[in-house]
């Protein structure tokens, strides 16, 4: 049977986790091509804050690398745009006028920052914060020059602020709010937050109202209403995303403040789909991941010919990514009339823990300095059980028969249908229950077959304890597999070396990385022979023998 056409736009984590859930369910059913206005493969980009804090590389959040795209028959257009979508001939027009026919076309623009209609706001060094080229700025910006301004005091501009504040800027974190994260923390939790931010070295300005940014070619200073000015070389702006919808509102799709979808992910064509942070849902417009990856699994299963599920929305919680700092928050937090509030609050120790309670049932919970059970809570919340049995001690965590002692001690006290990985919602059972059937032993190798732990990073402890405890208490898994018998050193590691070191040949990667053989073998030659040809695409010299041998034996890895 002749196969179908289907064009994903839009490279990003929700258009390519389809295509992952799809080539599952259907590997054989579509000709794929990817067109992504980024001049990368697919990335991780919750992990960008952790990059821009030096706690990780560009090349440790590539999700799937170009050999990915290659090895399952997808044509991926890196830094293409898309312009036009032709419905009545069914084809897209990209920037540099390359038309692709489809038979069905699944969308996933993602959303753009809101950048504040400010005076000032096209100077130089004002930017937002969404993708590598805004961190690439970020860290140029970090060497050069001393003050930094980020504007917004949410999720994303707190990790923003401590990534360039840890990358030895002076930064001051405005917000227009007398409270930080004001989406997600109460009252409490927030001044908590304020009080180990400032600790961390960050300044704040609340209540601050923006008016200018001031400068000739690039920004100088910032401001505000009531005549303060600051000095500031770069402006981040962290002040909200808008759904990418151009392109579908253009084509006349049904839009309005997003791309309009039904329960099967498909928007007013029938022939288009679109998931992530370009759709709206239910009157709902979404960003964490957590839900995409949802929208994702039923798209696919339409995408594949399975018609039988539906997406019905998906309950979301918080973290955020700044080392140090323990936080979590769900549902509906604040309370209000016909709610009660469960509290506890150690101030000493910076501990507080709220949960808001209505019929004996967790609606919603702002945790911070101890947030081990927060996934429990979440577990409760999404469950709506009757938590009356045991109010009396919940906000100390479940009690296990037998155990003697509170789970948050021990990952594997908790239940089978304990979701250890929000984002993926993968559950404890899952996890277990893949480390046995395959015999894995890595982090990575948990990681590749359930997902969990693969995206916001935050179960990471969690999913070794389950590793360590379901392979044995006497091995301690190691992080990651070895790129091949010749060294200790995985793909990542090698590929992560190779830029930082600026290894530039295949002998500087053996001397640098201590290589156990003198001239590696078939499969780590070509491996590090494709690495160094995408890391050093103008001046490294592509080596013969192992273009050879990849040819031979790894023809997917081109
Ligand atoms: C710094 C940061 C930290 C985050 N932290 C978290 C977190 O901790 N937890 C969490 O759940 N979520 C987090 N998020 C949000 C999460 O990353 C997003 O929800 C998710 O990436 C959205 O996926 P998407 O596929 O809809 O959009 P994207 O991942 O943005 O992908 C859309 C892609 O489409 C491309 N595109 C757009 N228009 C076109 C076109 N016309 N032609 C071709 N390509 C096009 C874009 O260039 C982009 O690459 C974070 C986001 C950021 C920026």
């Amino acid at each position: 049977m002749k196969k179908q056409k289907l064009v994903l736009v839009g490279n990003g984590m929700a258009g390519v986790r389809t295509l992952e859930e799809l080539l599952k369910r259907a590997p054989e059913r579509y000709d794929i091509s990817v067109f992504g206005a980024e001049p990368h493969p697919n990335y991780n980009r919750i992990l960008l804050s952790p990059v821009l804090a030096g706690e990780k590389s560009i090349g440790d959040i590539i999700i799937n690398s170009d050999a990915w795209y290659a090895q399952h028959g997808i044509t991926l257009y890196k830094n293409t745009r898309v312009v036009a979508i032709d419905r009545q001939n069914h084809g897209i027009h990209t920037l540099d006028s390359h038309i692709e026919h489809y038979d069905h076309l699944l969308l996933a623009t993602g959303s753009t920052p809101f950048i504040l209609p400010l005076p000032g706001k096209d100077l130089a060094g004002v930017i937002g914060f969404r993708d590598i080229r805004d961190v690439e700025q970020m860290m140029e910006a970090s060497a050069k020059y001393r003050h930094a301004v980020v504007i917004g005091g949410g999720l994303l501009g707190l990790e923003a602020a401590n990534g360039l504040r840890k990358r030895g800027m002076e930064v001051t974190v405005v917000h227009v709010l007398d409270s930080l994260m004001e989406r997600q923390l109460d009252k409490p939790a927030a001044s908590l937050l304020k009080q180990a931010l400032e600790e961390n070295g960050l300044n704040f300005l609340m209540e601050a109202e923006t008016e200018a940014l001031l400068g000739d070619d690039r920004v100088q200073a910032v401001r505000f209403r009531d005549g303060l000015e600051i000095p500031a070389d770069l402006v981040v702006m962290a002040v909200g995303i808008r759904p990418n919808i151009e392109l579908a509102r253009a084509a006349g799709l049904h839009c309005e403040r997003g791309v309009i979808v039904s329960d099967t992910l498909q928007t007013s064509d029938p022939h288009i789909h679109a998931v992530g942070e370009c759709v709206q849902h239910r009157g709902n417009l979404f960003g964490l991941v957590a839900p995409l990856f949802d929208q994702a699994k039923v798209c696919a299963h339409h995408l594949a010919g399975v018609s039988d599920s539906r997406y019905e929305g998906t309950l979301t919680s918080t973290r955020l990514k700044v080392s140090g700092i323990d936080l979590f928050s769900a549902g509906e937090f604040q309370g209000g009339p016909g709610h009660e509030e469960l509290l506890f609050q150690d101030h000493s120790r910076g501990v507080y823990k709220k949960l808001v309670v209505r019929d004996n049932r967790i609606q919603g919970t702002v945790l911070y300095g101890d947030t081990g059970d927060g996934p429990w809570y979440f577990q409760l919340m999404r469950e709506a059980s009757d938590i009356s049995g045991f109010r009396d001690s919940v906000l100390f965590g479940p009690v296990h028969e037998g155990s003697g002692g509170r789970s948050g001690q021990s990952v594997m006290d908790r239940e089978d249908n304990a979701e250890i990985c929000g984002c993926n919602g993968v559950c404890k059972k899952t996890i277990v229950d893949t480390i046995t059937q395959r015999k894995l032993l890595t982090l990575e190798d948990v990681r590749a077959h359930t997902k969990a732990s693969a995206s916001c990073g935050s179960c990471t402890g969690l999913v070794e304890q389950i590793l360590a405890a379901t392979v044995g208490s006497d091995i301690t898994p190691p992080r990651e597999k070895p790129l091949c018998k010749c060294t200790g050193h995985s793909h990542d590691a090698v590929r992560t070396a190779i830029r930082e070191q600026s290894l530039q040949s295949l002998s500087a990667v053996f001397t640098a990385l201590e290589w156990q053989t003198p001239d590696g073998c078939h499969v780590c030659r070509p491996a590090i022979n494709y690495y160094l040809l995408c890391a050093w695409p103008e001046s490294y010299l592509d080596d013969a023998q192992s273009r050879f041998v990849n040819e031979r034996i790894h023809a997917n890895i081109q």
